[in-house]
């Protein structure tokens, strides 16, 4: 996983840790012990405090904790298919941060997405009036493709994470405002499901 060279303080010191997270999940390295957190040593019971906030798709290979070597109470993680921003996704990424201090917002989507697939499938050959649900529909309008038909799906996918961080951008003023004073780092990347490895777009 690359570094961004923009992140400053709190949260440098946060993406720092994510990255050797994903750095020890690609290397086979976990150190992740859950039984020993989830029925031992710590209680969870009084509260949560993460630092990083995920919003990722919900694929089944997508596992957030396992990708960044997180316990239980270090991702807050919003999933939905193809990790399209809504009001209620905002909503909750904005109660990360006001009312958790999470300094860290990534968008992750991921090598060979279904959802992406879907849409570049729609595109290409338009469903029949009426076979897909009203909601269905509305979830394939939101993910955003690249412009150049002939790029590949991982370059849809990119397209697609890149654009879904300007929409948070642009629907949240809380999250723009402590993204520009440098209080929240707020980062798209990318799964790579053979590989293990998250690369960052931004
Ligand atoms: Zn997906």
């Amino acid at each position: 996983m690359d570094q961004p060279n923009d992140l400053e303080g709190t949260p440098k010191q946060v993406f720092d840790r994510l990255h050797s997270g994903n750095q020890r999940w690609t290397n086979a390295e976990i150190e992740l012990d859950l039984k020993r957190q989830a029925f031992t040593s710590e209680s969870f019971v009084d509260g949560q405090d993460p630092d990083i906030v995920i919003i990722t798709c919900s694929d089944s290979r997508v596992i957030p904790e396992f990708i960044f070597d997180a316990g239980i109470g270090d991702l807050f993680v919003i999933r939905v298919a193809g990790n399209v921003m809504s009001h209620e996704v905002v909503a909750s990424i904005e109660f990360a941060i006001l009312e958790l201090d999470a300094a860290i917002v990534m968008i992750l989507g991921h090598q060979n997405c279904g959802a992406v697939q879907s849409k570049m499938k729609v595109i290409n050959s338009p469903p029949i009036e009426g076979s897909l649900s009203p909601s269905m529909t509305t979830l394939l309008e939101r993910v955003k493709l690249a412009a150049d038909e002939r790029s590949d799906i991982l370059d849809h996918v990119k397209a697609n994470v890149k654009y879904q961080r300007q929409e948070l951008l642009q629907m949240s003023t809380v999250i723009a405002e402590k993204q520009a004073k440098k209080e929240l780092g707020v980062l798209s990347g990318v799964y790579l499901i053979d590989s293990r490895k998250v690369e960052i777009i931004y």
